[in-house]
């Protein structure tokens, strides 16, 4: 049989969730499908939400139910054994959700499925994308049903979302270069410290040639990473038992975990590998598929959520006529310096934490003990990791004098700030609207007419908001009448 849709999503992980969602908030005609019976899996991978991702799920309706399962984490505490290296604390973002939250990805998936059911969307499962072929016309995917029988779905744009293995990066025959760097291991486990991690952070123990990464779940069990000072295949790949646990724990100095039972457990290869290219054509790459990396900073399924934000209104626009090729152009221009940065960092830091030399461990302990109570470290690192460094200055259809125009706000490409006046805050007032936002600051001669007709002309794509001193009102782009008069006022703004 031959279907066909508008956007082809493949694969229902966060990512390809993410897009279907953003989609189907547009009104585009979009059809997701994952090879897998069931998912979410009984496991939790990835659990840290980051504020910039909270953002997203704000504006996509997924933040009630997130904070309502998850548990928020107001930073992260570094030890090595006993003796504390400092904090790092989530409270100087620039955000209303300074913190994270800690939820399995299993739980986000599923708050996300029923999601993308309000929107009138099942994900199609079990399908598996064999091959694509694309050529002037659309994307051509060949599907192996679950009950065995071929099939093809024809769109016009497909996003593969499909996973570190991504059959459809394969299928292109996109490089997927980089290197393995660590096994690593992962549990949820009911477990006794030697010393009790706080349970409003993420703790990391320091020990020598490898760390060990705590955080309590929301059911009061706790997530467990742990990485090895040499490549181990000892254990076994997929399921490591307690006792193979254990024996690893306690080959760390001064760690003190003791498991007395654990729900879930896997083995895993720390890599760190991207494509160079996230566009080929009518398909992009997005999330695991384009880019896998070392999980220290929790920002894997963090990041794919952020690229197919990055790419779902541009598709939209794209197929509902009012978007150009330079918009698609835009998605490797503003995400892959950023998967490039990702993955620079992540190698960067995680090396630092397998080394092995008593005298290295002592003097990075030394340097991150005099570092991390310092504001400016503390701001620079968790701004990173949590997306707010982002910055689309350079993006293909930003004009190059726009990126070097002498400014006062914020430049063309990079992120709106979030403020508020008289407990208003900007972010719930764009809320569901998918439509651009146009903040127009007045002054005492109030919108002029030419503004007010441009704006009016757009209000398919366009939202305005005019900013006054006294409030910030929604314009009637629908009638013809003038704007009200309104008198200056300036968000609460840092450059991010
Ligand atoms: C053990 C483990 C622990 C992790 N811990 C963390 C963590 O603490 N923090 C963090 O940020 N990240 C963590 N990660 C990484 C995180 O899980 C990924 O970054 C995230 O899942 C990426 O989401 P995705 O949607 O891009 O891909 P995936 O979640 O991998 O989803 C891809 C989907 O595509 C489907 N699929 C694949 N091929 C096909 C095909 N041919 N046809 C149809 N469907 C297909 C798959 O079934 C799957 O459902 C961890 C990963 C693992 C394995």
């Amino acid at each position: 049989m031959v279907f066909t849709t508008d956007v082809l999503v493949v694969g229902a992980g966060p990512t390809g969730l993410t897009t279907a969602i953003e989609l189907a908030r547009r009104g585009v005609r979009v059809a997701i499908l994952d090879k897998v019976p069931e998912r979410p899996y009984a496991e939790s991978r990835a659990e840290g939400v980051h504020a910039k991702t909270l953002e997203i799920f704000e504006r996509q309706g997924l933040l009630a139910p997130v904070l309502a399962h998850g548990r928020v984490l107001a930073g992260f505490a570094f030890r090595t054994g006993r003796r504390r290296l400092g904090e790092l604390s989530a409270a100087g973002l620039d955000t209303p959700h300074a913190y994270s939250v800690l939820l399995p990805q299993s739980e986000i998936e599923r708050i996300q499925i029923d999601r993308l059911r309000s929107l009138g969307i099942d994900v199609q499962r079990p399908v598996e994308v064999l091959d694509v072929r694309q050529d002037d016309e659309g994307v051509r995917a060949h599907l192996r049903m679950g009950d065995g029988t071929a099939s093809t779905i024809i769109s016009q744009y497909l996003v593969a979302a499909d996973g570190g293995h991504s059959s459809v990066r394969k299928a292109l025959g996109a490089d997927f270069a980089g290197e393995k760097l660590q096994g690593a291991y992962v549990m949820d486990a009911d477990a006794e410290f030697a010393v009790e991690p706080a349970a409003d952070r993420g703790t990391f123990i320091l020990s020598r040639g490898g760390f060990v990464v705590i955080g309590r779940r929301p059911d009061g069990t706790h997530r467990i990473a742990l990485s090895l000072p040499a490549r181990d295949r000892r254990i076994s790949r997929d399921r490591p038992t307690r006792e193979e646990l254990q024996r690893l724990l306690d080959g760390f100095p001064k760690v003190g975990i003791t498991l007395r039972a654990i729900s879930w457990s896997s083995a895993f290869f720390i890599s760190s590998r991207a494509v160079d290219r996230l566009r080929h054509g009518r398909v992009f790459l997005a999330g695991d598929a384009a880019h896998i990396h070392s999980p220290v900073g929790g920002q894997g399924m963090n990041t794919g959520i952020q690229d197919a934000v990055n790419l779902a209104w541009k598709l939209a626009l794209v197929v509902q006529g009012s978007g150009t090729e330079a918009l698609l152009e835009s998605y490797d221009s503003e995400r892959l310096p950023v998967i490039q940065r990702l993955i620079a960092s992540t190698s960067a830091s995680t090396k630092p934490l397998l080394w092995q030399h008593p005298v290295a461990t002592a003097v990075r302990n030394a340097v991150l003990q005099v570092l991390l109570p310092l504001p400016a470290v503390q701001a620079r690192l968790f701004d990173s990791f949590t997306g707010f460094t982002v910055r689309y200055r350079r993006g293909a259809f930003i004009p190059a004098a726009r990126r070097t125009a002498r400014r006062h706000g914020p430049a063309p490409g990079e992120i709106a700030p979030e403020a508020s006046r008289g407990g208003r805050r900007w972010y719930p007032l764009w809320g569901s609207d998918t439509r651009h936002q146009l903040l127009i600051f007045c002054d005492q001669d109030g919108v002029p007419e030419s503004v007010s007709t441009w704006v009016n002309r757009r209000a398919d794509l366009i939202r305005p908001l005019v900013v006054s001193a006294r409030q910030t009102q929604e314009t009637r782009t629908q009638s013809a009448t003038p704007l009200s008069r309104c008198a200056a006022a300036t968000p609460r703004h840092r450059a991010r």
